[in-house]
């Protein structure tokens, strides 16, 4: 099986467990310092919060930024479920604003249209490793005093403009084992803003400042020693790790002539989290035909979050337009293997797959116009 992920642990990674595992010192400690300030320092931020996952490092930043009950956030529909799941716990309420064709992250215009007066934050996504427009929705959040989170789980190094993802706003990522860099589990929460990351200290360690007097409610979501000896390992790797999945994609696109292939919009770096293709007919054949040759093609994701059974049941949350470009791409999109660890050999079979199965007519095609991710 060609899989869809796969970590890349190498040497440096066990030494790094082991030393930890031999230290004694197991829960949050100095490896969790030393990642946070070479995470900070890589993302260009002065600050950097480790926390147990990337829903974590999602739920701490909302609640760090003091949204709760009665508050709306504006994000995109079109994500892994967690991003929206993040501010139900928080008690406030995610509104679903449409995304762009060109890059599949929230549009800038139907964001600005989704503002009410109880709107405190806008939530965009960096979906498969390529940034969001970031220039437009960071002065959207300026002009309306609106606080702006992003969720960079699925794209750290991407840029924008020159500039990493997660030092616009408050950044959170995460080192689940699929993701670009893995700890395992586990992510962090980057800021240019001391106070917010004291907040998210609190948070993620039941309020405490200093141990066993708590000052606010808390929780706890604090990162291991191992994963974060893990996470310094993975971290000297991210830049060469992405390196290789650009130069997957570059190759798989060279050799999928007709199909609707990512683009990289110019300006920004695509870290290409995963390598996504359009297919206007056919999707769910063509992905069993290569599932049948042993290829783990994914849709990621078939069901928007709003067309989720739990998010159908807290009623409507998406504006009178409705999200017609999500619900398109979730019944186009087609995730292919792109991950570092492919041979040659893994994507000439992807290739030729794919080829397969569009030539076999399982599948329509979509014009390269809107090709994005
Ligand atoms: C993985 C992911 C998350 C959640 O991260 P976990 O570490 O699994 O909690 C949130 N948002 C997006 C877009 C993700 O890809």
């Amino acid at each position: 099986m060609i899989r869809i992920a796969q970590p890349l642990l190498g040497e440096e990674e066990e030494q790094a467990v082991l030393a930890v595992l031999r230290s004694g010192q197991l829960s949050q400690g100095p490896a969790v310092r030393r990642f946070e300030e070479a995470f900070a320092r890589y993302i260009g931020v002065q600050e950097a919060v480790a926390v147990s996952s990337g829903t974590a490092a999602l739920h701490v930043a909302l609640l760090a930024h003091g949204i709760g009950p009665g508050d709306e956030v504006i994000t995109s529909p079109f994500t892994f479920v967690a991003t929206a799941n993040a501010v139900l716990a928080t008690g406030a309420r995610p509104v679903f604003a449409d995304i762009s064709e060109k890059d599949f992250n929230l549009d800038p215009a139907r964001a600005g249209e989704s503002i009410s007066e109880r709107t405190r934050a806008l939530l965009p996504v960096h979906l498969y490793g390529q940034a969001a427009d970031m220039e437009a929705l960071s002065a959207l959040a300026r002009r309306h005093g609106l606080a702006l989170i992003e969720d960079a789980c699925q794209a750290p190094g991407a840029l924008f403009g020159g500039r990493k993802v997660g030092s616009f706003g408050a950044g959170c990522f995460s080192f689940y084992a699929t993701k670009n860099i893995t700890t395992g589990e586990g992510g962090m929460i980057t800021t240019d803003d001391p106070k917010l990351a004291a907040r998210a200290r609190l948070l993620r360690d039941h309020g405490q400042r200093r141990r066993y007097v708590s000052e606010a409610l808390g929780y706890n979501l604090r990162m291991t020693e191992m994963a974060a000896a893990l996470g310094l390992a993975q971290l000297q790797k991210l830049d060469a790790l992405n390196e290789r999945r650009r130069a997957n994609a570059r190759y798989l696109t060279e050799r999928l002539p007709g199909v609707a292939t990512p683009r990289e919009i110019p300006g920004r770096y695509h870290v290409y989290h995963q390598y996504t293709i359009r297919v206007s007919k056919g999707r769910d054949a063509l992905l069993r035909h290569l599932r049948d040759r042993d290829i783990e093609a994914t849709v990621f994701y078939p069901l928007p979050v709003h067309k989720q059974p739990l998010y159908r049941g807290l009623g409507p949350s998406t504006g009178s337009g409705g999200l017609p470009v999500a619900e398109r791409l979730s019944r186009e999109v087609l995730s292919l293997p792109v991950h570092p660890g492919l041979s040659r050999e893994d994507l000439d079979a992807v290739a030729s797959a794919m080829r397969e199965g569009l030539a076999a007519g399982r599948a329509g095609r979509v014009a390269m116009e809107g090709a994005g991710g």
